[in-house]
């Protein structure tokens, strides 16, 4: 790592001052960073035959010209021209939109290679691109790189600009993993590796080079990870929470529940964190229903205990009211005063709890987003919890923290995040697991049905109902919208009103006042509606464990950890409960979704098939979630370079001469000149 870093763009040849602000707009400073500039795909240009490709694919192939072209014009501009072509022995008609000029040179029996969409039931190519013998710039039998681009910048021009770099400056790309990593896997060397990436003349050039960079980019994100880590178990300004333990333990044994053993683990190690001088960073994973409330609730008790005070946030509204009701019921014997702050608070309530705030009136405290506002300050915040975390952006989670000092952090997530996974990714962070469901529990049962079969499914509401539990009936959007022929949450309230009577309908969507949700929320709550019909708003955290089924109206427009959570609603007493998918698929993903939902009950293996459905840039959000942003790297694909990256990071660090060698000295320069990664786990 050289100071390819330092030198600025307008040492590349040929480059104008106007393009030099362009790429600086796409993140790119210097001749290194262009250098690093990695496609995020290649195009394939490589000679293949009809026989290997799928309907709808695109293709790259030999052709010779077996009939006279067809020229029709629509306007000035606009225009189709089709050619017969004989490919792989096989007529076919080529069509070709907007490039009249090319009639010229279809002459029968030219030789040429086209590029197309191919389809197979029409014996149809559409063309993009064709070259003749001799042309200049040839592309076909490669792979071209295709790099993320903006303003007026193109494909093309970032493509020489790159290869400019290379021909330039390739010499001064120096190596920067130690010898001893290089061997153990055989990696190719930098300077090779950043060359093929962006000239794969041959795929296995490309993906040799593309292993050796995403190694690379792991170890070095693990490296800083690590030596900051080290550096912060040192640090002890956090806040040492001195609570008596019996304390805790009597209010442990007040609860309604026995705690699950998983619960008891998981607090024990809260509760050595949060008497410990440094700053506790630790993620609780259980899926839903496995009881993440309660290690909360023992978590925000023994800090207020110690003298401080606590926060709780949510992502919704909702599901504030639900948390300070139920923790308002928990606390209130302790004598602990308990707030809420949400933003559809009166400006005088909110002005109250504010002060109560400041003043060290409340012990604890729930809310949405409102609790970042920046007129929000506590007297001595010891605990901050942070339910359904990945709901939350970076920063929201992080201003929250520095409303104290260092005080102890707790994100929980539902969304379980492979072990591996969370444990490489989230470096720094402390995981805990909620293993188990508590005890009693039966597996909920999940049926996929056709929309036809709805009758039978009011069957099975009346069937429950009857039987003195509550049903939850989801739709995936309020308003109508004829064209996307969506169910309609109020069409389905007013049809299962009238189908159901005089069974007890209620109706929730996110368009409502703020009170009238909360308050058709504490009637199903307490029993005095049956149904609820609802959109998504209920779909995280909420909490009525006499709710035996679950029904969700065209399952097939929700995403798997999305209907997972949603079912989540159910099975959280000791009754059976049911979860009935309406849908009728038309892809092969959505398909695979609901088999997926009626194949099992566990959100890890779901979030595992959602990564593969999906990708993990969608299922965590990068952005969103804190989750790395690599360059290369795809933490599905990837996953175990970033173990093996993890371990030989770690061996390296303990290493005796790491800080003394003269073979470290580009990583030793690397951490100082970077030392902080990304990610509000790190702020
Ligand atoms: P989640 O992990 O999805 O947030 P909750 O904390 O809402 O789950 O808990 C789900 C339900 O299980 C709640 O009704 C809660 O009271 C109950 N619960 C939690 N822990 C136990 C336990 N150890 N034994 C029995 N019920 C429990
Ligand atoms: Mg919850």
């Amino acid at each position: 790592m050289s100071d390819l870093y330092q030198m600025p763009l307008k040492a590349l040849k040929g480059i104008r001052r106007p393009k030099i602000a362009e790429l600086e707009g796409l993140g790119i400073r210097s001749i290194g960073d262009l250098l690093e500039y990695y496609p995020f795909r290649y195009e394939d240009y490589r000679l293949r035959s009809l026989t290997e490709v799928k309907d709808g694919e695109k293709i790259t192939v030999q052709a010779k010209v077996a009939g006279e072209p067809v020229l029709q014009m629509y306007g000035r501009s606009k225009s189709r021209l089709s050619c017969r072509l004989m490919i792989d022995g096989l007529l076919v008609t080529s069509v070709w939109f907007n490039r009249h000029f090319m009639k010229e040179r279809l002459r029968p029996g030219a030789e040429l290679i086209v590029t197309g969409k191919w389809d197979g039931r029409r014996m149809q190519m559409t063309v993009s691109e064709a070259e003749f013998p001799g042309s200049t710039t040839s592309r076909s039998g490669t792979l071209q790189p295709v790099y993320s681009i903006g303003g007026s910048i193109t494909q093309n021009w970032l493509r020489k600009q790159i290869s400019v770099a290379l021909s330039q400056f390739g010499e001064l790309i120096e190596e920067v993993l130690p010898e001893e990593l290089i061997q153990k896997y055989r990696l190719m060397p930098r300077n090779e590796a950043v060359y093929h990436v962006h000239h794969p003349e041959h795929t296995k050039d490309g993906q040799l080079a593309r292993t050796r960079l995403v190694y690379e980019e792991l170890f070095l994100f693990q490296l800083k990870l690590q030596a900051y880590k080290a550096t912060q178990r040192d640090r002890t300004d956090g806040i040492a929470h001195r609570f008596d333990m019996e304390e805790v333990r009597s209010f442990v044994r007040g609860l309604p529940f026995k705690l699950t053993n998983s619960q008891k683990q998981v607090i024990a190690e809260i509760l050595q964190d949060l008497q410990a001088p440094f700053s506790m960073n630790r993620l609780l994973q259980g899926d839903v229903g496995a009881g993440k409330t309660v290690v909360a609730a023992v978590t925000l008790y023994a800090s207020v205990r110690a003298g401080c005070q606590g926060a709780l946030m949510v992502p919704t509204e909702l599901l504030a009211e639900q948390h300070a009701r139920s923790l308002t019921k928990l606390f209130e014997p302790y004598g602990l005063q308990i707030g809420l702050l949400t933003g559809s608070l009166t400006e005088r309530k909110r002005r109250d709890v504010l002060s109560a705030l400041q003043m060290g009136l409340i012990d604890i405290v729930v809310g949405t987003h409102a609790l970042i506002q920046e007129d929000v300050f506590f007297r001595r915040l010891g605990v901050v919890v942070t339910d359904e975390q990945h709901r939350f952006g970076v920063n929201q989670r992080s201003i929250l923290r520095r409303k104290g000092q260092h005080p102890d952090v707790l994100l929980m997530t539902a969304t379980p995040i492979p072990r591996t996974l969370a444990i490489t990714a989230f470096g720094d962070l402390d995981v805990s697991t909620l293993r188990e469901l508590p005890k009693g529990r039966l597996p909920i049962l999940t049926y996929w049905v056709r929309p036809e079969k709805l009758e039978g499914v009011i069957g099975m509401m009346r069937k429950e109902v009857g039987e003195g539990r509550q049903v939850y009936v989801i739709c995936p959007l309020i308003e109508e919208s004829e064209k996307l022929d969506v169910q309609n949450a109020i069409d389905a309230f007013v049809q299962l009103q009238q189908a159901l009577h005089p069974i007890r309908v209620g109706l929730l969507h996110g368009r409502m006042p703020a009170a009238e949700k909360e308050q058709v929320m504490r009637q199903f709550s307490e029993a005095e509606l049956d149904v609820l019909v609802s959109t998504t708003v209920i779909e995280v955290g909420v909490d009525v464990p006499n709710a035996s089924l679950m029904v969700i109206y065209d399952a097939d427009r929700f995403g798997l950890s999305q209907l997972h959570q949603l079912r989540g609603r159910v099975g959280r007493g000791a009754n059976q409960s049911y979860c009935v998918l309406i849908a009728d698929p038309k892809s092969e993903i959505a398909i695979e979704r609901m088999r997926t939902m009626t194949d099992t009950n566990d959100g890890f293996e779901i979030a595992r098939r959602d990564l593969e459905l999906r990708g993990p840039g969608d299922v965590f959000g990068t952005k969103q979630s804190g989750m790395p942003d690599f360059r290369l790297a795809d933490l599905s694909a990837d996953f175990e370079w970033m173990e093996l990256a993890r371990d030989d990071a770690a061996a390296l660090l303990g290493a005796a001469d790491f800080w003394t060698a003269a073979r470290y000295l580009p990583l030793r320069a690397y951490l100082q000149r970077e030392q902080v990664p990304d990610g509000e786990v790190l702020d």
